[in-house]
């Protein structure tokens, strides 16, 4: 089964490169990632990007939750946004919210409520080499932005660092934040 790899590692902060050509090397990679997401437990992942198994290619499978279908997204842009961040309450600054925490399998047992424009259009290719203009909301609004931001070598720490977002580590069941 494909590792799915952690920071710090070179691929992760690369930008990954277009694919050209959707043949039976890249169905395979599919294949391949989705097992890796689907398999992958504490926390179960809902989307995973190529660089994070060590190709540095411009795709990503998305799953929000464990009974939708996987989704594939190749050679991604994000093409407008809306909506404002949703704004952090006081409770959220004292408290974690556990419900708006963003985390990734790339950087384990760290959290941060990130900021992210709530409705993201995205321009893409599905597996079949479909051109499709889409647009996202709620939680899938949320994971194609951080996948996207995958594929251009950026990781969600690094965004949380820039919004200054207080990130939180896991120990046991609590969550407490890392000092800066
Ligand atoms: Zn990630």
């Amino acid at each position: 089964m494909l590792k799915i790899l952690t920071a710090p590692h070179p691929v992760l902060t690369t930008p990954a490169t277009p694919i050209e050509k959707i043949d039976r090397k890249i169905k395979r990679l599919v294949v391949d990632m989705e097992e890796a997401l689907v398999n992958h437990r504490d926390p179960q992942g809902v989307g995973l990007a190529a660089p994070q198994v060590g190709v540095s290619l411009a795709l990503f499978i998305i799953k929000p939750n464990p009974s939708v279908e996987t989704k594939v997204f190749i050679n991604p842009k994000v093409r407008s946004i809306t909506g404002d961040p949703q704004k952090k309450t006081k409770k959220n600054v004292k408290a974690p919210d556990e419900e708006k925490m963003e985390g990734c399998l790339s950087v384990p047992r760290i959290w941060a409520a990130l900021k992210r424009p709530r409705k993201a259009q995205v321009e893409y290719q599905d597996l079949a080499g479909e051109k499709k203009i889409e647009w996202f909301s709620g939680l899938e609004a949320v994971i194609v932005q951080h996948e996207v931001d995958h594929l251009q070598g950026i990781l969600f720490t690094q965004k949380c660092l820039e919004q200054k977002v207080p990130l939180y580590e896991e120990h046991g069941d609590k969550l407490e934040r890392v000092k800066a």
